[in-house]
């Protein structure tokens, strides 16, 4: 069985699905592996080391696609320079594994599906205790809150740490995170390391205690409404809870040097937190990082991909921030692709068991269907909004 690793084409992917400290584990397993000339390139993972381990390297990308039993890649499928869609290169019946985005870009499983792809999509694994290994959201999530942390200290015009100094005391920079989820409570961890003093808000009481046990402080909004939907996930919440979290987030903005926003709702635009009033508000030379720009953005100023600065503020909206980092990045979305193959490969034999729930969950389409109900609704909507 062959197992490829693709060169990433998107320009700003400079992640590489596979590392090569995981080849040798597959080879000794029997499998193939494949990896495309050039493809660790970007995270520093030269072609002799992947060979080293035991891959191949192949220069023909067409041959690595048209020959693939197991595609594995990190950014979703792209048309080519060629003007060919990578999907129309996979073989029927082969397996994509990678990032697909299958809930926000539904389209893409109705292609996958219509070429008899069995795609696993890595943010379809439940976040279960059992799925830890496997889970690429938290792994890619956690170098996001730590990096823009990194990215709100060197925009800010301030230190971040409290110091005595002969020329006077410097007080330590007040960072607020909003979304206290695996990159929010990274980034509180971060900004703790650097000196500052955190609160962080989410609508989910249940973080409370993390965000305490990283010595933060956590800000609470007591909601007459369920917050937490199935998976532990956020639900969208009332306008009559929107209108009051956001009373609350107005003053501690007044207060804030930095914000890191990182609120997210699963397959939904990201909420809108702080708005152009509310950033008004804010001290000149204060700065937030909203993570949430890809999906909309907690901040109605921010400018995905940009940094602009409005009113004094500074607010940046960054882009693919774990393809930043993609030395780490990449070992880790190997280790969680690696441990997800184990699931699928006994003796050298692709067995797809519908009865495991990481399974039934990460595989989006196979034998021609779309088998995630999810990706059915999303597809739907987007089907009923054209027509
Ligand atoms: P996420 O990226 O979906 O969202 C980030 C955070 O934003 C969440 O904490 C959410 O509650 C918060 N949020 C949403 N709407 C908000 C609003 N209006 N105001 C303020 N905050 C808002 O979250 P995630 O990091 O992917 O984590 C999702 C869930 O998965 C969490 O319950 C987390 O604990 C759980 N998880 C479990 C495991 C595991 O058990 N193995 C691993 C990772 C994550």
């Amino acid at each position: 069985m062959k197992i490829a690793v693709a060169r990433e084409i998107e320009v700003c992917e400079r992640r590489v699905a596979l590392v090569p400290d995981l080849v040798g584990r597959l080879v000794k397993q029997g499998l193939e592996v494949w990896v495309e000339a050039g493809a660790g390139e970007r995270a520093f993972f030269a072609d002799a080391a992947y060979q080293a381990a035991g891959a191949k390297i192949i220069a023909d990308s067409n041959q690595l696609w048209t020959q693939a039993d197991i595609l594995l890649k990190v950014s979703p499928p792209q048309e080519r320079e060629d003007g060919r869609s990578e999907i129309d290169l996979l073989p029927e019946g082969s397996v994509l594994i990678s990032f697909l985005n299958p809930l926000g870009n539904p389209v893409i499983a109705k292609q996958l599906a219509e070429r008899k792809i069995t795609a696993l999509s890595m943010e379809m694994i439940p976040r279960t205790t059992r799925a830890q290994s496997m889970d690429a959201l938290s792994s890619q999530a956690s170098i996001a809150g730590y990096k823009a942390v990194l990215i709100a200290a060197a925009a800010l015009p301030k230190y971040f740490p409290m110091l005595t100094t002969a020329a006077g005391t410097i007080a330590p920079a007040k960072v607020f995170v909003i979304g206290a989820g695996v990159a929010g409570l990274q980034a509180i961890a971060t900004a703790r390391r650097l000196g500052a003093v955190v609160e962080a808000f989410d609508i989910r009481p249940a973080v409370k205690e993390e965000v305490q046990s990283l010595g933060a402080k956590f800000v609470e909004v007591k909601l007459d409404e369920e917050t937490t939907a199935a998976g532990g996930y956020a639900r969208e919440i009332s306008e009559t809870s929107k209108q009051r979290t956001q009373e609350t987030i107005a003053q501690h903005l007044k207060n804030a040097d930095v914000v890191i926003t990182t609120a997210q709702v699963p397959g939904k635009k990201a909420p809108l937190l702080v708005t152009p009033e509310m950033v008004a508000q804010m001290k000149p030379g204060s700065v937030i990082v909203d993570l949430a720009a890809e999906q909309g953005g907690n901040c109605a100023c921010t400018d995905p991909g940009k940094d602009i600065v409005w009113n004094g503020v500074t607010i940046i909206g960054p882009i693919n921030l774990p393809s930043s980092m993609p030395v780490h990045a990449s070992q880790l979305y190997a280790k969680n692709i690696t441990s997800l193959m184990q699931l699928l490969i006994r003796e050298k034999t692709l067995h797809f068991d519908f009865a495991d729930d990481i399974i039934d969950a990460a595989c989006i389409t196979h034998k021609g269907e779309i088998r995630s109900y999810r990706v059915q609704e999303a597809l739907q909507a987007i089907t009923s909004a054209v027509s």
